[in-house]
């Protein structure tokens, strides 16, 4: 069986249990060696064969993890989860295409790891209960209805994915599209890395604070990261819910 499995952001402790047991088991792993902690490979067997994907076009890759015996346990290793900017969907299409079954086991995503880090909550009551989840276009295209301006004229919580390299338009973009330069703003490089970084700026001071970052981090934006907000109903002693009577 072949199974795409997410790695997490980096630490080695942060892969699910599910997708650990299964590298345990594997014969051959085909990982994303460009974002990888290599340390997660530990967790293979002495005889099972990795492959770095990095350098592999589709076809390499595919006939790689189709090529192993009918019953051997197959890894293909994303980054972070591989839902998000993973490239899963056309190798799963070529899997279809040629007959081959697969299963997907989920990852902590750098979104959520990012907001570990930082100690955040991107939902907060009376800021936003909206994430919006996107990059700028760069090498591949996005919807022009998507644009980093059109979706910053909702001033929600925001994660850019992918964008860091282009640090100084896309904080130009989000002040255009809506938000007050004075936004808290951050970048986030390596969350759960031993090299990790976490620079908290605003959206006026953040690319010349995080200019020396070029890869490999998050930008993050919006009031979830400034000063504490109402608090939550769910806690609230007079708001009464299915699980709690109110207390007065
Ligand atoms: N599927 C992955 C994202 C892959 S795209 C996930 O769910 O996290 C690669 C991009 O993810 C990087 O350019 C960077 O923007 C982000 N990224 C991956 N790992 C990261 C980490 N540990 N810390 C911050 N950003 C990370």
């Amino acid at each position: 069986m072949i199974y795409f499995i997410g790695a997490g952001p980096g630490a080695k402790d942060l892969i699910t249990v599910r997708g650990m047991n299964l590298l345990k088991s594997a014969s051959l792993v085909v990982y994303t060696g460009s974002l990888i902690n290599p340390a997660l490979l530990d967790y293979c067997p002495k005889e099972c064969k990795t492959v770095n994907s990095a350098a592999m076009t589709l076809d390499e890759i595919i006939a790689a993890l189709t090529g192993a015996p009918g019953d051997s346990t197959v890894v293909r290793l994303h980054t972070g989860d591989p839902s998000l900017y993973g490239a899963i969907r056309e190798q799963m299409d070529e899997l279809d295409r040629l007959g081959f079954e697969y299963e997907v086991v989920p990852g902590v995503s750098a979104l959520t790891a990012a907001a570990a880090v930082l100690k955040a909550e991107y939902t907060l009551p009376g800021v936003s209960q909206t994430l919006i989840v996107s990059r700028m276009a760069g090498r591949t295209a996005v919807p022009e209805k998507e644009s980093i301006r059109s979706l910053a004229a909702h001033r929600a919580s925001m994660a850019l994915f992918l964008s860091v390299g282009m640090l100084a338009s896309l904080c130009e973009e989000l002040i255009r599209g809506g938000y007050p330069p004075a936004t808290p703003a951050a970048v986030v490089y390596k969350a759960t890395w031993p090299e990790e970084e976490i620079i908290k700026a605003t959206l006026e001071t953040l690319p010349q604070r995080a200019g020396h970052i070029g890869r490999t981090a998050l930008v993050l934006v919006g009031d979830f990261m400034g000063d504490s907000p109402e608090r939550s109903r769910l806690y609230d002693p007079s708001f009464s819910h299915l699980f709690r009577e109110t207390t007065k």
